[in-house]
């Protein structure tokens, strides 16, 4: 049966009479469409409003202030206020009075993966980037959802700090962590390039235990219950931020950094079959990630154009600790840079007995590479 993602709380003709064991969704929207499908069904989810929050960046700031959380100052903008004045002179008395200054970070409400987030420093750099965001809402391929969410600009102080992943399944409103990832590459701006993630983490244990502390008070401020959670967040001298949780797993391919052992390490399994064990209401008590140190590099698109090829990955698989080199873009797929490009040409993973040496695995598999990109020609009309 298809399901329509634009429309997820329509009912689905026949799907009562299906029979189901449980329910589990990748990705932003499919979560929201099994929340609504799950609650028709009476199976174990996460509830709609929840999973809807979760995927809304003003909805959750409010729902982690509400719970005591750390919140940035944070005002959304709709689009259409912005008509006749720059963005920032129209807005610099809201966003005084909220007490939000430079340097701030825009972002639209409902995009993911970093898609649209800009830091800006000044207010040029505002006008900027508010000019960029709107460009990229009015893209059709953003519109084609109709979401409200996508007609608004989030603009939030600037948190500094290091940055986490915190990987999650939630059985009946009780958390078990999977995984906490290090990012080591820092994340200044003024776009947010994932690059790296690095499990275990190599902070202290009463670092982790805050990170994992503050990722039980947000999905309980959420209403998450049943299925998986991906937390965001950075680490600075105040304590945790929250930045995002979602209701679904890791996205990309890098739920591929991730062997779970349960009892005896002779044998490993895939995130995927974890979830699936965990939909079907199997028992994942002892369930732990292997003993190994784990990581992904996302490569990052260098510049925009059309993907023609890549060289080096011999090399790059040859290189000690790296074990996998997956290249999903496609020969004459169009590649676009953040902050308006989505997604990755292509995922290195390594594994190793230290993160460090992860680290450096993933570092120098990624310097054998190098993508042919050619440049996009201009349509002369
Ligand atoms: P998305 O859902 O698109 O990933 P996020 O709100 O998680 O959007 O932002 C993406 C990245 O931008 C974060 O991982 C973080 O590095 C950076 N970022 C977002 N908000 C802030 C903020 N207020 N301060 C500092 N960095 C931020």
């Amino acid at each position: 049966m298809a399901v329509s993602f634009e429309d997820p709380a329509a009912p689905l003709e026949g799907i009562a009479e299906a029979m189901f064991d449980g329910i589990l969704a990748v990705g932003d929207r499919p979560a929201l469409a099994a929340a609504h499908l799950a609650e028709s069904l009476g199976l174990s989810f996460h509830p709609p409003a929840a999973v809807a929050a979760a995927r809304n960046k003003f909805l959750s700031r409010g729902c982690f202030r509400s719970a005591g959380m750390k919140v940035p100052k944070y005002l959304t903008i709709p689009l259409e206020a912005q008509t006749n004045t720059l963005p920032y002179a129209s807005q610099a008395a809201r966003l005084e009075s909220s007490g939000i200054g430079f340097p701030c970070v825009l972002k639209p409400l409902g995009l993911s993966g970093s898609r649209g987030v800009i830091r800006a420093n000044n207010p040029s750099e505002f006008d900027n980037a508010f000019g960029r965001i709107r460009k990229l809402l009015d893209h059709p391929d953003v519109r084609q959802f109709h979401d409200p969410q996508d007609r608004l600009i989030q603009v939030e102080e600037f948190i500094p700090g290091r940055e986490f992943a915190i990987e999650g399944i939630m059985t009946r409103g009780s958390l078990q962590v999977l995984a906490i990832f290090d990012k080591p590459d820092p994340l200044d701006g003024p776009f947010f390039e994932e690059t790296i993630y690095v499990t275990p983490s190599r902070e202290s244990s009463s670092a982790q235990a805050a990170l994992i502390e503050a990722t039980e008070q947000a999905v309980a401020a959420l209403g998450l219950y049943h299925g998986p959670i991906h937390a965001e967040m950075r680490l600075n001298d105040d304590g945790v931020w929250m930045l995002e949780v979602a209701g679904r797993p890791i996205g990309g391919l890098c739920a591929g950094a991730l062997r779970f052992c349960q009892g005896d390490h002779s044998h490993s399994f895939s995130l995927e079959e974890l979830l699936l064990r965990h939909a079907a209401s199997q028992d994942l008590r002892g369930v732990a990630r292997e003993p190994a140190a784990s990581g992904v590099l996302m490569i990052p698109v260098p510049r925009p154009g059309v993907y023609t090829g890549i060289v080096g990955v011999e090399s790059a698989l040859a290189c000690p600790g790296v074990t996998r080199c997956e290249i999903t873009a496609k020969e004459g797929q169009s590649l676009l840079p953040l902050p308006e490009g989505a997604g990755y040409p292509g995922f290195l993973f390594a594994r190793g007995e230290r993160p460090e040496h992860v680290e450096l695995s993933l570092r120098k598999a990624h310097a054998c590479l190098a993508l042919s990109i050619s440049p996009v020609l201009p349509i002369v009309k």
